[in-house]
């Protein structure tokens, strides 16, 4: 099972983590850049870097931490997008599994999309610049074909 950088979100954590162990990104250092696009630039650049540098070996059953850093990041975005279109809505796949999409605009026409599974932890996420705003629901959903196509492991 290849792993990949996935968005998890819980009660104790938002941000990326592994699929397939249990390590998260935390970033180091202060959030820098003088505009949002430079700003998550520098934060994805370093997800990816820390993202193919960890050891999933390394990573067996630990609890996620807290992750401040990550969550002022997301609260920056999400206050720089306030006045942006932020949409949620539930699909049921042709074989019955549910998923919840939401679509957040962010500016400089970008959007922050997620899918989830019901029931499970594990939330599919992009990040789109130049995405063309406003996306349809169908948009939104042919992003994550691929994900969602893939059958349980159950
Ligand atoms: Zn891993």
């Amino acid at each position: 099972m290849p792993r990949k950088l996935v968005w998890i979100q819980n009660k104790n954590f938002q941000g990326f983590g592994c699929s397939e162990c249990n390590w998260v990104f935390e970033p180091v250092g202060e959030l820098g850049g003088k505009s949002l696009d430079e700003m998550k630039q520098k934060y994805e650049a370093g997800r990816d870097k820390e993202f193919a540098a960890h050891d999933c070996v390394r990573h067996p059953g630990a609890a996620r931490p807290k992750t401040e850093w990550v969550a002022a990041v997301l609260r920056a975005l999400k206050i720089k997008a306030a006045n942006t279109r932020d949409e949620e809505w539930i699909k049921t796949l042709e074989d019955g599994r549910r998923v919840k999409f939401i679509y957040q605009e962010l500016p400089e026409d970008g959007a922050f999309i997620t899918a989830q599974l019901a029931g499970h932890e594990v939330v599919y996420s992009v990040v789109l610049t130049r995405a063309g705003n406003p996306l349809s629901r169908d948009d939104v959903e042919s992003h994550f074909n691929g994900e969602l196509s893939k059958k349980s492991k159950n």
